[in-house]
């Protein structure tokens, strides 16, 4: 049977535009259906305007810490209007680029909605289309808190609409997000309350970054409500008031709640496809990310595996390159580095002291210190922690993981030797690059401890 497309991409986000754009490449009829914007949550409402606004948060210590470096700089405020303006003509430049590289590539685009009416079969914007393969893209979005009035308070979304920085912010959730945001608002002048649940932030990174972190929260006046769940949401007057359990209360002008995000399936007609859903509702996928119905593949948050936007694009190219290049292959899930732009940032590769003590004895190389441009700003709690995880077997370096300045950049070259399997002699062969922060991971002579031995003996 002859179908409209070869490849149909529902989605166009960051993993479904490189899999449409590449499967085009390798000479296949392809459409692709985007009902919001073109560039998806990375592009609009995540990853790339985020940034902005933590370069915006950045730029306000910097001229504040300016004086220590001899320049007479006088700060008059803040303009979130000048930022948003800056920030989404930079955004509306990039969904034009993403929709060019689409065109470009022979892609056919719908701006529209797309939904199964059976395994081949699309709805796209009220238009019937068949497609020989399908992939859904269609990534997640945020939730909030089962707590009455949670409607009351922001989603991530949300905070790229807002006017004006809001002079409190109470924000409820300490993952990536919530986190980011945290410090982003802090830096631009607000007073910043977060509450989590656990007894450090960022569940699942290494112990001593996750301690490190708290510390520099502490250090600019972040107030942590540590081990605190959220009860309630109330408007009182002009002012949110946020109870928690146990009987506390936080007012504020605006609630920020990053409490998780979830596969975004609601009306794709997936049971009309055949296409089955794992108990927490993300696309259930095999390892070549093939469905339950053999013709239909998901890519991205919708599996909810690893969401981060170069682990989809990844996935994505593998997949056109599998279905139509000819050079069947899979994205590796494994040593993906990763960063959190929380002020100073997060940048980490590879397995945590905690999960590779699990698995045998391993040597671990620690150090703080002061690095140089604040031991002249005297800005206080800027100290940079960076960290080697190292099998004691096979020397291989397990995990390395920062927090302080430029930790993003700095670890995506880490991401390289981990990812190849290099051992500390390898680390310790290299000549640093001297004035930096960075030459540290390679002048880590002395080991701080061992960990993980018992585990080994038993
Ligand atoms: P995360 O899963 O990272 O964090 C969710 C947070 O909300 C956790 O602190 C969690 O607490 C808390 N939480 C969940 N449910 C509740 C509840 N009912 N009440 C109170 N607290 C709750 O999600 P995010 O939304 O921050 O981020 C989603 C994903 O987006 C991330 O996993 C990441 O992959 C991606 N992302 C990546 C970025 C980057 O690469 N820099 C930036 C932003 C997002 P607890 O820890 O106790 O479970």
């Amino acid at each position: 049977m002859a179908y409209d497309f070869d490849l149909f991409v529902i989605g166009g986000g960051s993993g479904g535009v490189r899999c449409a754009r590449i499967a085009a490449t390798h000479g296949a009829t392809v459409g692709i259906a985007e009902e919001r914007f073109w560039g998806g949550t990375c592009v609009n409402v995540g990853c790339v305007p985020k940034k902005i606004m933590v370069n915006a948060a950045e730029y306000g210590q910097w001229t504040e810490d300016a004086a220590a470096f001899g320049w007479n700089v006088e700060r008059k405020g803040f303009d979130l209007a000048a930022l948003a303006a800056a920030r989404d003509a930079e955004v509306a430049r990039l969904n034009g680029i993403y929709g060019r590289l689409l065109t470009g590539a022979g892609c056919t685009i719908f701006e529209a909605r797309a939904t199964f009416l059976d395994a081949h079969t699309l709805d796209v914007g009220g238009k019937r289309v068949t497609a020989e393969r399908i992939v859904i893209a269609v990534g997640g979005r945020a939730v909030p808190p089962p707590i009455p009035g949670a409607e009351l308070g922001m989603l991530s979304d949300d905070v790229f609409r807002l006017k004006q920085v809001p002079r409190r912010l109470i924000v409820v959730g300490s993952g990536y997000i919530g986190l980011e945001f945290a410090c982003i608002f802090r830096g631009l002048g607000a007073e910043v309350d977060l509450v989590y649940r656990a007894d450090l932030p960022l569940r699942g990174f290494d112990a001593d970054i996750r301690t490190a972190l708290k510390e520099a929260l502490d250090a600019q006046g972040l107030r942590q409500h540590v081990g605190h769940h959220p009860a309630r949401l109330d408007r009182q007057g002009d002012h949110l008031r946020l109870s928690l359990l146990g009987g506390e209360a936080i007012e504020a002008d605006a609630v920020l709640f990053a409490t998780g995000r979830e596969p975004h399936i609601q009306g794709l007609g997936l049971d009309r496809a055949g296409v089955m859903c794992t108990a927490k509702g993300a696309v259930e996928v095999d390892e070549e990310h093939r469905t339950t119905a053999p013709n239909i593949y998901a890519i991205g948050d919708v599996t909810d595996k690893l969401n981060l936007t170069p682990m989809a694009t990844a996935v994505g190219h593998a997949l056109a390159d599998t279905l139509f290049g000819g050079t069947p292959r899979k994205a590796d899930y494994h040593n993906v580095p990763t960063a959190v732009f929380t002020s100073p940032p997060i940048g980490t590769v590879g397995m945590t002291e905690a999960d590779a003590a699990a698995q045998g004895p391993v040597d671990i190389y620690l150090t703080r210190f002061t690095p140089m441009r604040h031991t002249i700003s005297g800005r206080p709690g800027r100290k940079t922690l960076m960290k080697l995880v190292v099998c004691q077997r096979t020397r291989k370096v397990l995990g390395a993981h920062m927090l302080g300045e430029d930790a993003a950049e700095i670890m995506q070259g880490i991401g390289i030797a981990v990812a190849a399997g290099l051992t500390k002699e390898d680390f310790d062969r290299t000549i640093g690059i001297h004035p930096t922060a960075a030459e540290e991971f390679v002048t880590l002579r002395t080991r701080t401890r061992e960990a993980g031995v018992r585990a080994a003996a038993e």
